[in-house]
């Protein structure tokens, strides 16, 4: 049974695991079907790149879009900066 935290309307929930089996949801926001641009907190979530040479390295590397990894054992916790302005 998914412990996956539900998104609020307009945003798609952004999860990344954590070490102590703790998952941090982030939300981006829906833009027409899609989810462009950085977490509401402002974390990237792609690198930079220039040609393939990688100039910033993305904030969140190994998120899930709308999945993430559940179930009993597995702490569900909202990012704060991304929640409280939804
Ligand atoms: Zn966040």
């Amino acid at each position: 049974m998914s412990n996956l935290l539900k998104h609020p309307p307009g945003y798609q929930t952004c999860n990344v695991m954590q070490r102590s089996n703790t998952q941090i949801s982030h939300l981006v926001r829906v833009v027409g079907r899609g989810t462009p641009g950085p977490t509401v907190c402002g974390l990237t979530r792609f690198d930079d790149l220039d040609g393939s040479t990688v100039v910033r390295p993305a904030d969140l590397p190994g998120w899930s879009m709308g999945g993430g990894v559940f179930g009993p054992k597995v702490t569900q916790r909202k990012c704060p900066g991304c929640w409280e302005e939804s």
